[in-house]
This record gives C-alpha cells, sequence and structure tokens, in this order.
C-alpha cells in the first residue's frame, strides 16, 4: 500500500494560509516599536479572557511561567507540597520545584489517562496528616498547599470530583490547561458547561507553536477570575514592579512578548474553527477504528466532557512495531509521555519506585499518539487507520500462528 507522507503535524500549512494576516501583525510591531507589553498584548488578554470565560488573563512567557506564576502567585513556596500526576509533560513539576515546593504524585484513570480524584483522596486520607487546610504529608512533614491537575490531550480532568476533595482537605487548585485550549466539562454540581480556569485559583496556558493555539515562538498566559491573583501575576512576570522601577518583590522576566501576542490575537480568531475540525477528525478516527476492533483501544470522552484533541492517542499492544511501519508507510507518530516522571532520572530524589502508580506505568508503554491537525483530510484519517489496522491485523495473526 503506498500512502501520501502525513505528518504528525502541519505547522507550515496553517501559516500559509493566514500569512497575510501574520505579516501585517508583524509589520504594526515594526512601525511602531512596541515590541514589549503595550495595547497588543491588553488586546490579547482581553480577547483569550472572554474566549475562556475567565475575568482575567495574564500573558506571559511560556507555559511554564504560566504554571509557576500561578503556583507562586497562590502562596506556594518552599517546604510545601504539590500533587499532580506522573503522566504529564516535566513542565508541570518543574513549575512546582521551581516554586520552591515538592512534587507528589497520584495515579491517573485507566480510561481518561488524567488524574483519578479518588487516588488523590487516597493519598490525602493514607499519606498525609492534619486538619482540613493544614494537611502535612507523614514522610517529611511538608505542608500540603496544592492540586495540580493537568487536562491532559485537550480533555478535562474530572474537575467536580477533584474540586470536591480539594474542598474537603482544604487545598488550592491549579489547572495545566496547556493541552485544553477551549476545553469543556459539563460540571454536574453547576449544571453547566464551563472551561479551564473556572473551577481552581487559575488556569495556565502554553502557545507554544504545536499547542492548539500556538505562537510563532514562545508564549503562555493565565487566566484567572481572582483579580488579586492576575495583580500578583502581572507583578512577578514584570521583575516584581508594581511601577517602573518600584520592586515590591523579586519577580522574573517573564513577559509576553507584544509580536506573539499580534499573532496570538490573529489566530485566536480561527481556534473555533480549527477546534471543531480536530473534533471531527477525532470521531472519524473513533468511528473508523470501531472496525478494527478491540486491539486499539481510542479514546475514552465521557459525557461531561468536550475534549478538543490536542493529540488522538490510542492504546495498542505492539506500539513499537505499529511506530515503525507507520514512520515506514511515511506517517508520523508520537508518544505522549513514554517515560512517566516518577521514573525519570531527574526525579530520582523523590524516591518512587516502579509499582508506585500502576496505571501509568500499564499505558506508557502501549500509548501512541497519530496524526492530528486541522489541515488534516478525510483521506488522510482513512490512510492512518487503514495502516493501523494491516500492522495489528498481522500481528494478531502471528501472534495465532506462533501458538
Ligand atoms: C506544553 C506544556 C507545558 C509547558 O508549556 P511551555 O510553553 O512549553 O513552557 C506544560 N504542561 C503541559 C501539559 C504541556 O503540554
Amino acid at each position: 500500500m503506498s500512502v501520501s507522507k502525513i505528518p504528525f503535524l502541519d505547522l507550515v500549512t496553517p501559516h500559509k494560509e493566514i500569512e497575510a494576516e501574520l505579516v501585517e501583525a508583524f509589520r504594526k510591531a515594526l512601525h511602531t516599536a512596541g515590541f514589549i507589553g503595550g495595547p497588543a498584548v491588553e488586546g490579547f488578554e482581553m480577547e483569550y479572557a472572554a474566549y475562556c470565560d475567565s475575568k482575567f488573563c495574564v500573558g506571559v512567557a511560556n507555559g511554564t511561567d504560566a504554571l509557576r506564576f500561578a503556583l507562586m502567585a497562590a502562596g506556594i513556596q518552599a517546604g510545601d507540597a504539590v500533587i499532580t500526576v506522573p503522566n504529564t509533560f516535566i513542565a508541570t513539576t518543574e513549575a512546582i520545584s521551581q516554586a520552591g515546593a515538592r512534587p507528589y504524585f497520584v495515579d491517573i484513570d485507566e480510561r481518561t489517562y488524567n488524574m483519578d480524584a479518588a487516588k488523590l483522596r487516597t493519598f490525602l486520607e493514607t499519606k498525609c496528616t492534619g486538619k482540613p487546610g493544614n494537611m502535612v504529608t507523614n514522610d517529611l512533614g511538608l505542608s500540603v498547599k496544592a492540586v495540580l491537575p493537568v487536562h491532559l490531550y485537550g480533555q478535562m480532568a474530572d474537575m467536580d470530583a477533584i474540586m470536591d476533595v480539594a474542598h474537603e482537605f482544604g487545598l488550592i487548585v491549579v489547572e495545566d490547561a496547556c493541552q485544553a485550549h477551549g476545553a469543556e466539562y459539563f460540571s454536574r454540581k453547576q449544571q453547566k458547561w464551563l472551561k479551564p480556569g473556572s473551577f481552581g485559583m487559575a488556569a495556565a496556558y502554553s502557545f507554544y507553536p504545536g499547542k492548539n493555539l500556538g505562537a510563532c515562538g514562545e508564549a503562555g498566559a493565565v487566566t484567572t477570575n481572582d483579580k488579586e491573583i492576575a495583580r500578583k501575576i502581572r507583578q512577578i512576570r514584570d521583575h516584581g514592579q508594581a511601577k517602573k522601577y518600584y520592586h515590591d518583590v523579586e519577580g522574573y522576566n517573564g513577559r509576553l512578548d507584544a509580536i506573539q501576542a499580534a499573532i496570538l490575537t490573529v489566530k485566536l480568531k480561527h481556534l473555533p474553527e480549527w477546534t471543531r475540525r480536530r473534533q471531527q477528525l477525532a470521531k472519524q478516527y473513533n468511528a473508523a477504528f470501531a472496525e478494527v476492533g478491540a486491539s486499539v483501544v481510542v479514546p475514552f470522552e465521557p459525557e461531561w466532557s468536550r475534549a478538543v484533541y490536542h493529540l488522538y492517542v490510542v492504546r495498542v499492544r505492539n506500539r513499537e512495531a505499529l511506530q515503525a511501519e507507520l514512520s515506514e508507510q511515511g506517517i508520523g507518530t508520537g508518544i505522549h509521555y513514554p517515560v512517566p516522571l516518577h521514573q525519570q532520572k531527574a526525579y530520582e530524589y523523590l524516591g518512587y519506585a516502579t509499582g508506585d502508580f500502576p496505571v501509568t506505568e500499564r499505558v506508557a508503554p502501549e500509548i501512541v499518539s497519530l496524526p492530528m491537525f486541522p489541515q488534516m483530510t478525510a483521506d488522510n484519517v482513512n490512510d492512518v487507520v487503514a495502516a493501523v489496522r494491516q500492522n495489528v491485523q498481522a500481528l494478531a495473526a502471528s501472534a495465532h500462528s506462533s501458538r
């Protein structure tokens, strides 16, 4: 079989499609020498806050800064513990450590790959002691301040359940929405669809080029409904100054560049249509894989979720063989993520062992991300599914004959 080459992600075509608008945004910045702050940044912040149904948006230099500044604004500091999942990108835990705290992990739900609220509760009940708002870890006596759920692959974590536990134990919640621009969750408690940042104290976004809303460079933002948190983050991103050269605290150089803000404003207009396209492609993938059978586990989208499919992740037994075969046919794939964070060398010092997070460890060798980008065609999806089907059927046949 010969298929046209299908990249894992195409970042060239979408930029060609809106090249004139992007060049105009750049030209405007050049002609006004508006490179840092100013109307382009403020304009984007207003529009992105509206898109996220949030009161405030603070643009920052990247998603890692967004997470770190949100934690710092929430008062996270040295001697604190922050709970997250091992199945995420390392930026989640870098932000925790770099705010001075120590990351603790709880396992994920096997169907959604996101934080399992029941395991969060078990961790608090069995590995911590103290009163709500004053929980302390049993091993090191650290103050458990916050929980950092990740809305991985574009689908929100089960926020009603996570918020229940957080309220019960008096924890701050910061959401890692770096892969979940525009994702929605139906809150059974509030009886409405809500976006990231509507639950926790703040949500952190990345606009790294490959994200659903990507800059032409590095960028990020925090959204929040809390005016004081927004004020603190504005200060932290700009050397801790409330007014030029008057520094209330020591901060960072973590501002959103004005050219990127202008580019993001142009792209934000296209995001709803790009998101709809991702959702259509995911549906088409699901329908086509339904014919392939149980050997390919497709993404599970609960009825309370409207995922935005930053990634389309399936689970298979023969991941390495499948990737090699697809690569041979010119089809790109990715793994998000091959090594769980508790098994990374960087986190040896946390003292976790293999076996500590069985669900994460079970899925890590089996997950594979298939091509997913708004410019992908229906034929592309059919070609990918046909190639996957051929591979898993060949594997099943050889397993049968060698029995
Ligand atoms: C991309 C990403 C980040 C970090 O964003 P950067 O802009 O690359 O700093 C954090 N968390 C998750 C889950 C991400 O996917």
